[in-house]
């Protein structure tokens, strides 16, 4: 057997993007995840990874119980960062989207989501810095027709590179956006999420203009996904 190993391999496995949530103590809390898989029909059972140091995982081991939103393509990056970076310990992030009880008395939030999944846990594995949850699907429902967000797209739009298609695409940049004193205007990366920044674009959901420099923005403005501030953000190589 070859002990040839390239970790680039691992960038060809796809993923969708949900929400995953639970609840214990009387709080509840969700979570971005990824790794989100049917592993059983018969019955039908799901399987999810979870950080051990995220609250959300905290809650399903002391619960037993999970939810799991399937998100809609067209779902805004600012709600993605709401549940991917930042933490239950800090912001109540339940009180800032709709939502609903499930049935086993946890919420599941349905702002966003195509397709809501309750499940029981039956079995975990304990991974090191992840657990995975199995668990028993008690209660399901569609929400809406709709094409679900997969990683890459998720990825793609982050990185500026929304196809046209994408809600989230702007329109066309106005003339001389692109260059101001016959200077290109540059991209700015977040550090903390990726997120880069395109003055041809700006950033109208919080009220930049397109055309407007990194260098102009507002000294309040933050990331608009990860709500990091200005001086997490440097050039794009
Ligand atoms: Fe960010």
């Amino acid at each position: 057997m070859s002990a040839e190993y390239n970790p680039q391999c691992l960038f060809n496995l796809t993923y969708g993007i949900y929400v995953v949530t639970s609840c214990a103590g009387g709080k509840a809390n969700g979570q971005i995840a990824n790794t989100v898989v049917q592993v059983t029909a018969e019955p039908a059972r799901i399987a999810v990874a979870l950080n051990k140091e995220n609250l959300t995982h905290e809650y399903v081991s002391r619960s037993g119980v999970f939810g799991v939103s399937v998100l809609a393509k067209e779902t805004p990056m600012t709600f993605i960062g709401l549940f991917g970076f930042k933490s239950g310990r800090d912001v109540d992030k339940l009180a800032q989207v709709e939502y609903k009880e499930g049935s086993s008395g946890c919420p599941v939030v349905t702002e966003n989501a195509l397709a809501v999944i309750e499940a029981k846990v039956v079995s975990t594995l304990d991974l090191g810095t992840h657990t995975i949850f199995v668990g028993e699907v008690v209660a399901g429902e569609v929400l809406r027709e709709g094409e679900p967000l997969t990683y890459v797209s998720y990825r793609d739009i982050k990185k500026g590179k929304a196809p046209k298609t994408a809600p989230t695409y702007h329109g066309p940049p106005p003339a001389g956006a692109k260059e101001r004193s016959g200077v290109k205007l540059e991209r700015y990366v977040c550090q903390v999420c990726g997120y880069v920044y395109d003055p041809a674009a700006g950033d109208p959901d919080n009220g930049i203009n397109p055309g407007t420099p990194f260098e102009d923005l507002p000294d309040d403005w933050v990331c608009p996904v990860c709500g990091a501030a200005k001086d997490q953000f440097e050039p794009e190589e």
